[in-house]
């Protein structure tokens, strides 16, 4: 598992491996937990034959250093399929990662932008259907409305084995355009 460390405002900071935390821990820069699932790590033993063991939090609030995260998401084909829960938002299946491509709604030729709310997952075949036109041209209207991840959608993007507890956490946090349905389905 992978401990998600925030600043003592609650805000997303890093996912770390659970021996940095448990760092955190001993140098005592653990402000809160907030996570409801623990990790157990082992220590040394004692003089007594008794292994010292440390609890951890899956979710840990620490002093110190504040990043400023706010506007740095990369824009990447992983992230962006994940965004769109690998759903094509013209034809509304879902597909595999090597299924789909990035597509800009309006067309790069045309002046599009390659950014999060000029770009879509589609599948190759509605990509391709789609060519250098935007969704009105081509009477291929989007099922979603694209958005630009916040800091809790960036730190859902980058996790792939995210806890229950963790999801619940952040998905608190999540933009409202996150929930979106299928607009014309
Ligand atoms: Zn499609």
């Amino acid at each position: 598992m992978l401990v998600l460390r925030l600043n003592k405002a609650g805000m997303p900071q890093e996912w770390i491996h659970p021996e940095s935390a448990a760092k955190l821990y001993c140098q005592n820069k653990v402000l809160f937990e907030l996570g409801e699932s623990d990790c157990v790590l082992h220590g040394g033993w004692n003089r007594q034959g008794k292994q010292s063991t440390l609890t951890l939090s899956s979710i840990i609030a620490c002093d110190g250093k504040v990043a400023d995260l706010t506007g740095k998401i990369a824009l990447n084909n992983r992230f962006l399929f994940r965004r769109d829960n690998h759903i094509c938002l013209y034809c509304g299946n879902q597909f595999s990662p090597s299924q789909l491509t990035r597509d800009h709604i309006t067309p790069r030729s045309r002046g599009g932008r390659d950014c999060w709310t000029n770009v879509a997952t589609a599948c190759a075949r509605c990509n391709h259907a789609k060519g250098a036109r935007t969704p009105e041209e081509a009477s291929m209207p989007l099922l979603a409305v694209p958005f630009k991840p916040n800091i809790y959608e960036r730190f859902y993007l980058m996790n792939r084995r995210i806890l229950a507890d963790q999801m619940a956490f952040l998905s608190s946090h999540f933009s409202q355009q996150r929930q979106w349905l299928p607009l014309n389905r």
